[in-house]
């Protein structure tokens, strides 16, 4: 029955009737629960996960799913779409499965409010759902108010790109009409933030797109950090396919910048000249979704602490929180990590609502990222319970070797699209 893999983990679920674990998820028997109602808010990898594993795990449970939008564009892979290698069909995702293969009622509207002590959501058409347990993963929000001159409406000048759909889209069509020459200004934010090495993975594919297209121009990172996520191996990649193109700024040589000026198209570092831009990605610092801070979740920094073990709120009890949202160091803020904490917390619950003990989980998340098309790199980490929480396991996981020749690169960027069309499926397939 039990499968390894190179990057598995294992969750021992003995209490619930474990039968085998398969590649980062535990497959539970299906569990005796007394039912129980559970709502989840976010459709996204966190959410979307946990919905689907509970209803896997113990079909007696009604589980209702409240996501705003009808249709899930993943940001994983919105660089590829950047980079002219995908279109937006490819990172769009529905509701369907969930709905009719797994029995999971789907709500398309918006959480507006959380009444803890009643266990009521209150949805922005006003009806309200009960709930015995609710679990939220609305990922992030951007803090509008950190970057003087960048706010919401700013954003359509300069997009963040940061949520996929129309921000991917304003951002792509940009890049297509910036002249040869051009100067494309990325201004990533400081730790912590969705996707640790993200700006990197998008620096690289436009690169890409400009090296075929408009060979002349440049990409200039004003990075509000003093080293990044896979560093060596980027700035390798860089070399190797993109020499002279990218400029890291950090933020000691003033690549942290605290004000932006839409009309004349420049950032402004914290100290020495504004910048200007053809086109000007700027992501702001972030928190968690508003939802959370609605529903008192957040702590003074905008984050959710949780018990690490189960997921459960430490401001709230019955309540959740799972992904972006959640304050899970040192799991980074990832989709594969959101959909590993979905299943844990899943687990939780029916452990919770069948009057067993949530015995100790396991967690992983792989982070895969393209430079070009045919070269990938990854850092891989499976993680355990120790008694300060969350800890990575010694030795199961690192980074790619920084010496690997041009086949090791295509591989991993096969991988790259295996673990996408795999997670995916996984979750909304
Ligand atoms: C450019 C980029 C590239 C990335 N690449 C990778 C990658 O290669 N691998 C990887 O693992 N991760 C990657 N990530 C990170 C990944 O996208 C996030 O970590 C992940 O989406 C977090 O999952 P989540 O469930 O917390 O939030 P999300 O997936 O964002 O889901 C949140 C959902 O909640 C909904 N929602 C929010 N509030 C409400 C409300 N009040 N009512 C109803 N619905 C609501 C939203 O509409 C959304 O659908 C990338 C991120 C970016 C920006």
């Amino acid at each position: 029955m039990s499968k390894t893999t190179r990057r598995n983990f294992v969750l021992s679920v003995g209490a619930l009737g474990a039968t085998t674990s398969v590649l980062g998820w535990p497959v539970l028997g299906q569990a005796k629960t007394a039912g129980g109602r559970v709502v989840v808010i976010g459709g996204g990898f966190g959410g979307a996960s946990c919905a689907r594993y509970l209803r896997r795990l113990s079909s007696d449970i009604d589980v209702t799913l409240v996501e705003r939008d009808s249709k899930f564009m993943t940001c994983p892979f919105s660089n590829a779409v950047l980079g002219g290698l995908y279109d937006m069909d490819f990172i769009t995702h529905g509701y369907e499965a969930l709905r009719e293969k797994y029995g999971v009622k789907i709500v398309h509207d918006s959480a507006v409010d959380v009444d803890a002590g009643a266990k009521k959501v209150r949805l922005a058409n006003g009806s309200s759902l009960q709930y015995d347990r609710l679990v939220v993963s609305p990922g992030i929000d951007l803090r509008w108010d950190a970057i003087e001159g960048y706010d919401e409406a700013a954003s359509a000048a300069m997009p963040h790109a940061w949520k996929a759909g129309e921000q991917t889209t304003i951002l792509r069509r940009q890049l297509e009409a910036m002249p040869d020459g051009g100067v494309v200004v990325i201004a990533p934010p400081g730790n912590p933030f969705r996707c640790p090495p993200g700006p990197y993975e998008r620096a690289s594919l436009i690169a890409h797109y400009l090296k075929k297209h408009k060979p002349r121009s440049k990409i200039l990172i004003f990075d509000a950090k003093p080293k990044f996520s896979k560093q060596p191996l980027f700035e390798q990649g860089w070399q190797a396919l993109y020499p002279g193109m990218i400029e890291w700024i950090s933020e000691s040589e003033g690549g942290a910048i605290d004000g932006v000026d839409i009309k004349a198209m420049t950032v402004n570092p914290t100290f020495g000249d504004p910048q200007k831009g053809d086109v000007i990605n700027v992501i702001p610092p972030q928190k968690a979704g508003m939802i959370a801070g609605v529903a008192g979740l957040t702590d003074d920094n905008g984050w959710c602490p949780v018990d690490q073990r189960t997921f459960e709120s430490k401001a709230q009890k019955d309540i959740h929180v799972i992904g972006d949202a959640a304050i899970a160091t040192p799991m980074p803020k990832s989709g594969f990590a959101a959909s590993s904490q979905g299943k844990v917390c899943a687990a939780a619950i029916v452990a919770s609502l069948s009057g067993q003990e949530m015995p100790d989980p396991s967690y992983v998340n792989t982070c895969y990222s393209l430079v070009g098309p045919d070269y990938g790199i990854s850092v891989a980490a499976v993680y355990r319970l120790g008694d300060d929480g969350i800890a990575a396991v010694a030795g199961a996981g690192g980074v790619s070797p920084k010496d690997a020749d041009a086949e090791f690169r295509a591989a991993e960027s096969r991988y790259a699209v295996g673990w996408y069309q795999s997670i995916t499926s996984d979750i909304w397939g």
